[in-house]
Formats: structure tokens, sequence, C-alpha cells
């Protein structure tokens, strides 16, 4: 149980999972920066009361389900400006390994999920060319794409837009401080925090459905987290456009500048994932079930009520390192926890209108793939 100061915020925290609805949360009483600081910051032993307000306001939010999209990964291109200090994906122009996808190679990978069931085809990174290839896979495929790109001008987002139904940028953190010499991001101009906050902000302007989360571990302390999760809460309040934020570990790896860090430890990442779900109970809160294996299904417990993109063919090209559960391990696990587990599209039930009410090819594409409650028809079990 809670004591003394922190049993307060717990009492709110139940007060709003009982109570509470988004209007609850936002207006005009909303779980303050002071109050998620000292809900994250919990003692160990305070753990299973946040845990279990978390749950509890998430069975509110989506009972009985858990979500996730089957996916190939469409690493279009792995040229990149940046050099963040835990990334073994990026290449320099003809450094070895470098790579950009021929169209043809991305259709052989798209067909093929498609034939394991697929409907989402997740590109990262591709600047001009990625236009191009979510129109061939959007056109020749039953796959809708989920680009991810970087940072977006206001016309890149509007002509991305056009060709997917939903796209992401992790904020991944709004502390300054990773900017800093020998910090995480001391190298990736395009880590600014003011400046991924514009693209989320734009995509807000535009009414995009969009991912967005944050990355944990990598040099941020726990306050910086909420101050990320509200800095994700606050343009949502503005737009109403976040469909979900992923809440991502940092996993070392021997060949990354960071090799040497530790990684953040289960117990912090549960209290950040349910500190994700008490501050925003109505939006779906997401967690890659790789980066936690073995105890992934631990995350049910704090909270999440998906488990994002989960590929049977393609492997997470980011974390090579970490495959992904085999889907119907993933689907047993989330059965053990009493819950059970549901196919979407890359874009959620509840931003599905936003995509199927305009004309076109996304709209038609869309529509075809969607069950009548908005989740993906399921193809191959
Ligand atoms: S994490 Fe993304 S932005 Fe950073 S270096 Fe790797 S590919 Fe580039």
């Amino acid at each position: 149980m809670f004591h003394g100061e922190s049993g307060e915020f717990l009492a709110l925290a139940h007060t709003i999972t009982r109570h509470g609805s988004v209007l609850d949360l936002l207006n005009p009483a909303p779980l303050s920066r002071e109050q998620a600081y000292r809900l994250i910051g919990c003692r160990d032993d305070e753990v299973p009361s946040l845990l279990d307000a978390a749950v509890r306001a998430k069975e509110r939010f989506k009972p009985e389900i858990i979500t996730y999209s089957r996916k190939v990964f469409i690493p279009l291109t792995n040229l990149c400006r940046d050099y963040c200090g835990y990334c073994i994906f990026r290449r320099d122009p003809g450094e070895p390994g470098a790579h950009t996808m021929t169209p043809d190679e991305v259709l052989e990978v798209a067909r093929a999920g498609e034939k394991l069931g697929c409907t989402e085809a997740l590109f990262s990174l591709g600047d001009n060319y990625l236009e191009a290839m979510c129109e061939l896979v959007l056109r020749e495929t039953s796959l809708l794409p989920h680009p991810n790109p970087g940072l977006l001008s206001a016309e890149w987002i509007s002509r991305l837009a056009a060709v997917s139904p939903s796209m992401g940028l992790m904020l991944e953190s709004t502390s300054e401080s990773l900017l800093q010499a020998g910090a995480a991001h001391d190298n990736a101009p395009d880590k600014v925090p003011s400046k991924r906050l514009r693209t989320i902000e734009e995509a807000g302007k535009q009414g995009v459905p969009f991912t967005t989360g944050l990355l944990i571990g990598i040099g941020e302390t726990p306050e910086d987290r909420v101050d990320t999760l509200l800095a994700i809460r606050e343009l949502h309040r503005r737009y109403g456009h976040i469909q979900e934020v992923i809440v991502q570990n940092f996993r070392v790896k021997p060949d990354i500048p960071m090799h040497d860090r530790p990684e953040p430890s289960r117990g912090e990442m549960l209290r950040c994932v349910a500190v994700a779900r008490l501050l925003m109970p109505e939006v779906n809160i997401q967690a890659p079930p790789n980066l936690s294996a073995p105890y992934y299904d631990e995350l049910l417990d704090a909270g999440i009520n998906d488990w994002g993109g989960v590929s049977p063919l393609t492997p997470d090209f980011i974390n090579p390192e970490k495959p992904w559960p085999h889907l119907d391990q993933l689907k047993s696990r989330t059965e053990a926890k009493g819950y059970s587990l549901r196919q979407r599209l890359p874009v959620y039930p509840e931003f599905l209108n936003r995509v199927i009410g305009k004309a076109g090819l996304l709209a038609d594409r869309t529509k075809a793939v969607a069950d009548e409650e908005g989740y993906a028809q399921v193809t191959v079990q």
C-alpha cells in the first residue's frame, strides 16, 4: 500500500480510474506534474498499488482486449545524418552495409507479408523516395503504409497523409540535457526536442492519426519521462490526434557508443508505463514485447493495451538481437493474463473515420481491410 504523501496520489489515481473520463482527467483536475513525479518515483512496495490503478484505467478504456498490428518492417534506407548513441541501424553513404531498397525489394517484402496476413507496412526514413514507396505498396498490395521517417515539414506530412492512414515520430525525450557532449543525442540534430514537437504539432493541425512515444534509459531522469509524457498529453489535448504512445526501453548492444550504459530496470519500465496510462487514460499505450522478453507479459500488469507492430516475417532492424515473439506465443501469454488478442490496423479504430471519410485510393484500401469494428480483417490465424 501507499503511505503518507504517496498514499494521497494513489487515492487520486484510484479516483481518476474509478470515475474518470478523459475530460475528468484533463479538465479541471488532471494528474499534475508533481503528482506524476511522485508516482514515477514511488517505493518498490508501492508499485503493486500503482500498477493496479493503471490496469483499472486500461480496463475502463479498452476492456478485456489487447491489440497488436501484424506488420512487415521495410527499412527503405539506412542512410541517416544523425548519430544517436544507441543506434546500430544507421550508415553513412558508401559505408559497408549502407543500402536503399529498390521498388522490387519493397514489393517482395510487402507481398510476402500479405501472404502471412500482415496489414501494416512500417517504413522508416526515406525522404522523397518514401512517398513513392508508400504509394506503391498501397496500390499493389493490401498492406497499409505507416511511415516513421523523422522530422517532417507541413508539406511532407500532407503528402504522406495521402498515401498512409497514420504516421509516427518518437518524441523520445524533451530533455535538452541529452544534446550535451557525450550524451545520447549530442550529434543528432533531428533529435532536438523542439523540432520533434513541431512535427507532432503540425500533424495535429492536419488531423493525422499519429503515433509517438518516449525512449527511456538514454540518460534522462524519471522526472524527464513525466515531462515528455506531459508534452505529448498537451499536444493531444490541443489537437486530439495522438492515437498511440509507445514506451520503449533502451537495450544495450556491444557496438553502440552507449555500450557501457545501464539499461532501465524492469521496475523503471513498469512505473513509466503505469504513469503514462494514468496521465492519459484514454490514449492507447504500447510497449514492444521483444524489448522486455522474456518477462514481457508483465507489461500487461502496468496498463498497456497494445503490443505494437509484431512481424511474422521481418526482424526488428533497430534491435535485431531481440526477435519478436511468435504470434501464437504472444496470443497465449496475453490470454493467460485474461485478455484476448486482436489484430488492429496501423490506424486505430477510433481514428478510422478520419481516413475512410475521404475519397480515393487510401480510403478504399483502408475500408477493404477493416472489419465492422475498425480492427483488421483477419485473413491468417
Ligand atoms: S536512431 Fe534513427 S535518427 Fe538516430 S541515428 Fe539511428 S536511424 Fe538515425
